[in-house]
């Protein structure tokens, strides 16, 4: 599974300059891997720098060494150093995404970089773009990944509490709390492995699900009451979040982060989405049961991708034409959603 391990374990035996990198709009999969690669390779002696396109979620932003990472776009972003050290940088390491388009405009100084391009991904079809994989569609999570690589570079005894706690937060929210189908016997042998370091699980429970902000759970509170619609014949269900609406309850990047979730907990209901409008286009999770890829409608449909159950998609009609457009495209899944057991 580890396709390029001898390379890149010589490629690691001198000092590099480092960039690591996710794809935008990180989850705690992208950041927390990333974070816990980055410790590792500074602690094997190498310059590393975390460079994320957009602005991270606040719930990640306890994240050990979350304060280091530089930004492309957003609040506090530092576009010319970050372009700098790409250019500069002996190797990029692209964490949590498999098509560059996933990195915005940073996806481009990447692609143009002469630097030795590693991929480490769990995401379907990766594009052709870099030098070695670490990739598995089975890994339930990035991190995940990254918790092999480490070990199988022959250095599990480097991990600590802070990688533990980075990577940690990746499978388990990747795992949807390890109750997804990609929760493996492997999954529980690596989160056993982390608990050895001594890091403490319920903090990283707590920091990333039980620290919302008061208007975060009126937000979830008006979509469930107001905003969630029900299409029994298709056993679908959606939601829609207009940018008034996001204003309203003052909603950041990364606060609708598991709202799409909710739409899968009705009875009979096998294929959710959620539609936000932000940032002048409408961005799409979907979510589905067993035989039903949404991956296949987010990439045919919504210029996306993504796993199977959970894919992402963006659309640059408005957010009523976006919606009208998933309504249409229903009749021709029917039989598809028909044949799901749940
Ligand atoms: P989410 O709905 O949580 O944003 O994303 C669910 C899954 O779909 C994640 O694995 C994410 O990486 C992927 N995904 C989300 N948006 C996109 C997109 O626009 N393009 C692609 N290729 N994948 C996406
Ligand atoms: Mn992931």
């Amino acid at each position: 599974m580890i396709q390029d391990l001898e390379a890149l374990k010589t490629l690691l035996s001198t000092p590099q300059k480092i960039v690591v990198t996710m794809h935008r709009d990180p989850d705690a999969d992208a950041m927390g891997s990333s974070l816990g690669w980055a410790l590792y390779l500074q602690k094997k002696g190498h310059q590393v720098t975390v460079i994320s396109p957009t602005d991270m979620a606040a719930n990640l932003q306890w994240l050990p060494e979350a304060d280091t990472v530089l930004t492309y776009e957003g609040n506090a972003a530092k576009p010319r150093e970050c372009r700098v050290l790409i250019q500069d940088a002996t190797l990029i390491c692209c964490l949590d995404f498999s098509a560059l388009s996933r990195l915005k405009e940073l996806g481009k100084l990447v692609k143009e970089a002469s630097a030795v391009k590693l991929l480490v991904d769990h995401h379907l079809e990766p594009e052709n773009f870099a030098d070695l994989m670490v990739w598995s569609t089975k890994a339930a999570a990035t991190a995940q990944l990254i918790f092999e690589l480490i070990r199988d570079l022959g250095d599990l005894e480097l991990i600590d509490v802070p990688m533990a706690e980075c990577l940690y937060a990746g499978i388990m929210t990747d795992t949807g709390s390890f109750r997804h189908g990609s929760t493996t016997p492997e999954v529980h042998m690596a989160v056993a492995q982390l608990m050895h370091t001594g890091f403490e699980v319920n903090k990283v429970h707590r920091m990333i699900f039980d620290n919302s902000p008061i208007l975060r759970m009126k937000l979830l509170g008006h979509v469930l009451c107001n905003k969630l619609q029900v299409l029994p014949e298709y056993r679908t269900s959606y939601m829609t979040l207009s940018a008034a609406e996001l204003e309203k309850y003052h909603s950041e990047a990364g606060d609708t982060d598991g709202i799409v979730n909710n739409g899968l907990q009705i009875e009979n209901v096998v294929m959710t989405a959620l539609f936000i409008e932000r940032k002048g286009e409408v961005k799409i999770s979907f979510r589905s049961f067993g035989s039903f890829s949404v991956r296949e409608l987010a990439n045919a449909h919504f210029d996306g991708g993504g796993h199977f159950n959970a894919s992402g998609g963006r659309s640059s009609l408005s957010l009523e034409e976006t919606v009208e457009h998933f309504l249409k495209l229903l009749p021709f899944y029917k039989t598809q959603l028909l044949a799901v057991e749940k």
